[in-house]
């Protein structure tokens, strides 16, 4: 296997389970420094939209959280998902087609009961924002955020118990082909590593590493550290995991944790990247930061920047995952395709990629099939755009 990030490791993790041999391969250290997995936290929310597919995968993902909270503690270790509950604020009335009113459409519908927020509420319940701005939205109990870099530490912690084969320090660059079969990997000391299968999960490396660029391509998305001089006010009661009208803006963001930091992130359509590039967060970039401080949270327009990272994206066309054998390259099978969005459902991402690798049929894997028809678009676009 190539790539120890979450959806690597837990991957192997089930895989082991169903009683396989594994071998992991990747540069490290463990969780490595510039894996999209390796942060304090990532957002895990249940609310998609209209799509029922994610919302429904999410919920799942919830109680797995839950219980792997459960199992850790049971080990004397902390919880690492926090249920903060996620504010999702609107700056005009949410209406149909929009994220927010779509979510709250489809949270309800499933049977869960976000509250609805109006300027007064949010004044009153989140005194932070800038109530005059956010006009609508809702507050979800259920949802929050997992500390991700701790989370695959703890992972990587039960693949070795596990009796997984894990060899930080080595990267995978080639596939090794015999007679029309991937029957391992090269490493960079020139080394082969014989398998049955191949699963390269290596994040936003996957493209370049396979050659899948048009179909799975990183891009960069900048993330802010802050640490707010007064910090009554970003606990999580009162500042939970939040969207400030995401689709407009972009920006999202997590309450203060035990080291005093509030992290702010930004989603867009990135920057397009060579993965091996040296990355940084611009100018541009954090005087967009300024700007979005100064409409919404002026509390934080003194706080000190701490820490900024460029992180990246394993882009697929559509937003949805790669989680599929390569029909071009029998024995080698694809985990990536992130797109931004992948770390909350690590409790279900295992039995997924585990389930591809021994081709067991699961109809969830439709919609992470391998999808040629996205690789021709990139390219016809990739043609539009350069004539
Ligand atoms: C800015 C940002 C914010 C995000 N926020 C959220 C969020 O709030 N909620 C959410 O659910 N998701 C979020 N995500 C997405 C989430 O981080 C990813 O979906 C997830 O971490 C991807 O995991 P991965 O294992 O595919 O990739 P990574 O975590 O990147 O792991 C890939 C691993 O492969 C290894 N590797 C690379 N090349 C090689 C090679 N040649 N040989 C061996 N090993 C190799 C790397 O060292 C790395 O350890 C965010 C992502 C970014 C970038």
């Amino acid at each position: 296997m190539v790539g120890a990030g979450v959806f690597g490791v837990t991957a192997a993790i089930e895989l082991a389970r169903r009683g396989h041999q594994v071998t992991l391969l990747d540069p490290g250290p463990l969780p490595h420094p510039l894996a999209a997995s390796t942060d304090i936290s990532k957002v895990v929310r249940l609310e998609y939209a209209p799509d029922d597919f994610y919302m429904a995968l999410a919920e799942r993902s919830r109680d797995g959280w839950l219980n792997w909270n459960a199992a850790w503690r049971r080990q004397g270790n902390q919880s690492l998902y926090h249920e903060t509950g996620v504010l999702m604020l609107s700056r005009s009335a949410m209406a149909p087609g929009g994220f927010e009113h779509d979510s709250w459409q489809l949270l309800c519908a499933r049977g869960h009961r976000p509250e609805r927020m109006d300027p007064n509420t949010i004044a009153q319940r989140f005194p932070v924002w800038r109530s005059a701005r956010y006009v609508d939205g809702f507050y979800h109990a259920k949802g929050g955020h997992a500390e991700s870099g701790r989370v695959v530490e703890a992972l990587v912690r039960d693949a070795q118990a596990a009796g997984i084969r894990l060899l930080a320090g080595r990267r995978a660059v080639a596939l090794a082909e015999r007679q029309g079969w991937v029957a391992g990997v090269l490493d960079q000391r020139g080394e082969e590593h014989a398998a049955d299968e191949v699963l390269v999960a290596a994040g936003a490396w996957t493209g370049k590493l396979l050659g899948l660029g048009d179909a799975i391509r990183a891009t960069g998305h900048p993330v802010f550290h802050l640490r707010p001089r007064d910090r009554s006010w970003c606990a999580a009661d009162r500042f939970p995991v939040f969207t400030a009208d995401i689709a407009r803006t972009g920006y999202y963001g997590f309450p203060i944790n035990r080291d005093g930091v509030v992290k702010i992130g930004h989603h867009g359509p990135g920057i397009p990247i060579d993965p091996d590039a040296p990355r940084s967060v611009s100018a541009d970039q954090l005087a967009g930061l300024r700007a979005f401080l100064t409409e919404t949270f002026p509390a934080l327009l003194d706080a000190e920047v701490v820490y900024t990272r460029l992180c990246l994206y394993a882009d697929s066309q559509d937003g949805d995952f790669w989680i599929a054998r390569d029909p071009n390259r029998p024995g080698l099978t694809v985990a990536s395709g992130d797109s931004g969005h992948g770390f909350k459902f690590a409790p279900v991402l295992g039995e997924l990629i585990a389930d591809t690798v021994e081709a067991k049929p699961n109809p969830l894997l439709e919609r992470f099939r391998w999808r040629p028809e996205l690789r021709l678009a990139r390219v016809r676009e990739a043609a539009r755009y350069h004539g």
